[in-house]
Parts: C-alpha cells; sequence; structure tokens
C-alpha cells in the first residue's frame, strides 16, 4: 500500500487531469455495500436437493437420482407438471398457458429442487420459468439479433470470425433458459441437426483456415457418448483444427451427466476446451462442483460464460461469488454477457452503464483470474465487441491518466513516438 504513496505518478485526488474522457470512472464504487444484503437473504441450499427428492420422488434411488436419463425422462415440462412442485404465480400460469410463450419450457427436477418454490423472485426461478413478460416485443428485439442465419455457412454452422466456426450440433438442451440467444432454433429433439453434420464437417474440410471449432446447440453434452464420440473425431481428425471447444449449460443444469462414460470419451480428445454456462452462485452446489472438478480431472480446460440479466446476477457481491465458486472448481470466468436482445428479453437486460459498474467493482477488489471479459455480441453479426469501464481519463503530450480501481489517479509517462533517422 505504501509503496503507492511515494510513487511520483500518483497523482493527489484533486488535481484533476486534462482532457477528462466522457463516462470517465468518477470513483470507485465499494462492492460490498451495493445491492447490500442480497446474500444474506439468499435460500438456503443446505440438505434442499435431498428433501425435495425424498418429497416428489420418493421412489428415486440414488442410482436413479443421478443416472442423467432418469433426470432427463422426469423433465418438467408442463404447466400441470410444474404445479406437482410449486405453486406458480399468476403471471407465471399465464405464461406457462399462453400460446404466446413460443419457445418451450424445460428444467431437470435437479434443477428445480435449487430453486425456492416459496419465492416468485428466486434468481434461479426467473431463469427457467417463463413469465409473462416473455410477451411483450421491446424496441430493436429479434429472433436473430446475432444474425446467425445469414452467417450460416452451410446449414448449423456459422462462420463469422476469420479462423473459428460455430457448429450447431443439436437443438435440445434439458433445461431451457428463458433468455436464450437460440430461443428462435431450440427445443427439437437431440439428433434432430444430426442430418447437417457431415455438411458442417465437410466445410471445415474444406475451410483450412478454420483452426478452431466452437461445438454448441442447443447443449451438445445432451447428446449420447457415441454420438459426441463421433463428431469429436471427425473434427479433431482435421490437420487444420487445432483447437475445439463444448458450450454447454450441463454441468449446471444436468451434473449427473458428467459420468465416467462421457469422461472416458472427452479424455480421448486434447486439447478440448469447454466454456459452461453459468449464471448464479446458487448453481454451484457439491453435484455441479464435482461435475467441474471431473472435467477439469479429465484434462479439459474450463471456462465460464455468464448472461448479465436484471434481478438475477446484476450485483457486484453476486457475480463476485459466481466467479470466486467457479474459480475454486478449477473454472476460469472466460465471458460475461451483455443479454442479447432476443424477442421478449427486454425485463432481463440491464443497461450497460449497470454493466460497466459492476466490471468496475469487480476489477482490482478480487483476483484477475475472477475478472471474466464484459462483452456485446452486436446484433447484425459484427460479432463480441469488449466493454470497459473508463479507466484511461485523460492524456497530455506527456502522460497518459490512468483512474485505479479505488478512483485514484495516477499517471503513465507515455513513450515518445520514435522516428526514424
Ligand atoms: C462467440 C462466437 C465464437 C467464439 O468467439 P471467441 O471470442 O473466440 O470465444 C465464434 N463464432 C461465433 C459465431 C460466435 O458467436
Amino acid at each position: 500500500m505504501g509503496q503507492f504513496n511515494t510513487n511520483e505518478n500518483v497523482i493527489i485526488d484533486d488535481v484533476e487531469p486534462p482532457l477528462i474522457r466522457r463516462g470517465a470512472l468518477s470513483g470507485a464504487p465499494n462492492p460490498h455495500h451495493q445491492n447490500g444484503g442480497l446474500q444474506e437473504e439468499r435460500f438456503p441450499l443446505e440438505g434442499r436437493i435431498e428433501e425435495f427428492r425424498k418429497r416428489f420422488f420418493p421412489d428415486a434411488t440414488d442410482g436413479l437420482w443421478n443416472d442423467w436419463h432418469w433426470q432427463l425422462f422426469h423433465r418438467i415440462t408442463t404447466y400441470s407438471d410444474l404445479c406437482r412442485f410449486l405453486t406458480p404465480t399468476e403471471n407465471e400460469r399465464r405464461a406457462l398457458q399462453s400460446a404466446d410463450t413460443l419457445f418451450p419450457f424445460s428444467v431437470t427436477p435437479y434443477y428445480l429442487s435449487l430453486i425456492d418454490s416459496d419465492d416468485p423472485s428466486n434468481p434461479l426461478r426467473k431463469t427457467v420459468i417463463p413469465s409473462i413478460e416473455e410477451a411483450n416485443i421491446g424496441k430493436g428485439e429479434s429472433a436473430d439479433p446475432l444474425a446467425e442465419e445469414h452467417t450460416t455457412a452451410v446449414r448449423g454452422l456459422v462462420h463469422r470470425y476469420p479462423d473459428r466456426v460455430l457448429f450447431l450440433t443439436t437443438s435440445f438442451c434439458s433445461t431451457y433458459c428463458r433468455y436464450c440467444t437460440r430461443s428462435r432454433m431450440v427445443g427439437g429433439h437431440t439428433e434432430a441437426l444430426q442430418k447437417y453434420w457431415a455438411g458442417a464437417i465437410e466445410y471445415i474440410k474444406e475451410h483450412t483456415e478454420v483452426r478452431d471449432v466452437v461445438i454448441s446447440g442447443g447443449d451438445p453434452l445432451t447428446l449420447s457418448d457415441d454420438l459426441l464420440d463421433y463428431l469429436l473425431s471427425e473434427v479433431t481428425a482435421i490437420d487444420h483444427v487445432e483447437m475445439v471447444r463444448i458450450g454447454t449449460k450441463v454441468p449446471m443444469v444436468l451434473p449427473q451427466r458428467i459420468d465416467d462414460g462421457l469422461i472416458s470419451v472427452l479424455q480421448k480428445y486434447r486439447p478440448l476446451y469447454i466454456s459452461i454456462h453459468a449464471t448464479h452462485p446458487d448453481e454451484l452446489t457439491a453435484e455441479a462442483s464435482r461435475a467441474c472438478n471431473a472435467l477439469a480431472d479429465c484434462g479439459a480446460v474450463l471456462g465460464s460464460q455468464t448472461v448479465l440479466l436484471k434481478g438475477v446476477n446484476d450485483s457486484v457481491p453476486v457475480l463476485t461469488e459466481l466467479f470466486h465458486k467457479l474459480l475454486r472448481v478449477r473454472v476460469k470466468p472466460y465471458y460475461l454477457f451483455q443479454c442479447d436482445p432476443i424477442l421478449g428479453s427486454e425485463h432481463f437486460r440491464t443497461t450497460v452503464d449497470k454493466g460497466k459498474e459492476l466490471m468496475q467493482g469487480i476489477r482490482g477488489f478480487t483476483s484477475g483470474y475472477a475478472v471474466p471479459q464484459y462483452v456485446i455480441d452486436t446484433p447484425g453479426g459484427g460479432g463480441k465487441v469488449p466493454i470497459y469501464p473508463q479507466y484511461e481519463v485523460g492524456e497530455d503530450d506527456e502522460h497518459l491518466y490512468l483512474r485505479n480501481y479505488e478512483g485514484k489517479l495516477f499517471s503513465y509517462p507515455t513513450a515518445r513516438e520514435t522516428t526514424k533517422c
């Protein structure tokens, strides 16, 4: 601490640097006072899964409950199903019974067990149980904001960046997130997109510039071991493909899927990167932690992707706790996404200023490893653009003026452009 005070580049706080840029940091928020109390009011998860299982599935043995097929078979997909477990609010009832809810509802018994049945504003509940706000189409929203259909090279393959492609291998998920960027296309059978695989693989073979393949969907980890093995062997056999990544929410919504069979498939492929969709610290149960650790043990490199959601995870304490919990199970926070403007998403979308404020409340206050990149996936298909709080607050001929995480000003002596003699 003391060393900073003797640094000649520290500027006394009341001296304003020149050319203060618009939106510059005015001072760091205290992360511990934002949305204060949120953590203390959190739903206690201790023993919750066990209690839920005993109450609603008294015949489910450990073996059954921990079998991912059992979890899939017992998914909750209709209003009347849901009523067996909790009393939906009037809003939820209207949404579930309305034909306007275009995109399917599904949640695994495991994930439903993490939801507080008495609290309509429970964060996980909002992410998977439809609400009537989904029927409100906000300004600028569209079914395919990222214009994936326009950057589709061949069916099931989005080629938007120079060296990597997005391979949509299935339209099925065990649990549908209400803010899903691909809500326009998800909901099919696990193998519904399989007929396009050959064409997509052919395209990758022909395009030698593709060195990175993102296997996504739907959720590719809902494919059978055999199909996944086939897919990974085909893609990794292509000489110019240097890395493969799998995008999945399975470790959070269906951790039972991370079983010995899957691990024996995944461990054959190196390097294998897995981007885990994680939303809230309540998801990091013993089961989810075991799943992440098992994936890390088998040699996969783990990152996380989180969508910033109003009333769900839009506070510094919640995000910090989520990122800390991910790091403890060897998942490096990779992206924090501004919520895509899909149809009916306004109730989930925060302002970008809020996102910057949250990033500002995290960076510097905790390990750099815990800080993801905050990005907007640009509507129209421009790709991901990083968004930063304003740390560069001004410059003159000799200095760049920087505001640190505490809001203190520092200057960095800029190097002169070297002129060739
Ligand atoms: C996000 C995305 C990728 C991967 O982007 P990275 O920034 O490399 O993680 C690739 N293709 C498409 C279409 C994407 O949306």
